[in-house]
């Protein structure tokens, strides 16, 4: 009783303290869609809509990681550059640092420099033979998200 006060409001208390027990099994349903389950939609919808709900906020580096990502949607170029931008920024990319991350057991240094850790910043803007081989195919080395962003990522 005092988790259900706890956890609804009065009236949903009495709501659900009418109900009786069914013959059916319980299972777990996602509470933003009408048909309880999970979409890529409601979920981008939750995430977009987190800092607006009450006591529910998101710090100022989690919102500014939020609008680099969203405004890598709306980037005009092909959609898999998009999807790598995002997957870059979001820290998804399979470079050691983040593979040992996830568990994985390889080996942390660069393979192409073997000078420092093989992390998604080093591989794409600091490791001199990758930038070299990116200045031959004119590929901005440069990011296009100011350094200082950088760090909230
Ligand atoms: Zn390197």
């Amino acid at each position: 009783m005092d988790t259900l006060n706890s956890l609804f409001p009065p009236n949903e208390v009495r709501r659900i303290q009418k109900l009786t027990p069914g013959r059916g099994t319980d299972h777990n349903i996602w509470a933003y869609t009408d048909h309880g389950s999970y979409t890529v939609k409601s979920g981008y919808w939750l995430t977009a809509n987190r800092g607006h709900r009450e006591g529910d906020s998101r710090s100022p580096a989690d919102q500014t990681a939020f609008d680099i990502k969203k405004s890598i949607w709306k980037t005009p170029t092909l959609p898999k550059i998009r999807l790598f931008m995002w997957r870059d920024v979001s820290g998804a990319l399979a470079v050691a640092e983040r593979l040992n991350t996830r568990g994985m057991n390889v080996d942390p240094m660069c393979k192409l420099c073997n000078n420092a850790s093989e992390s998604i910043n080093h591989v794409l803007f600091q490791c001199h033979p990758a930038q070299d081989m990116l200045q031959t195919i004119a590929f901005p080395t440069e990011p296009a998200i100011p350094r200082s962003l950088l760090e909230f990522i």
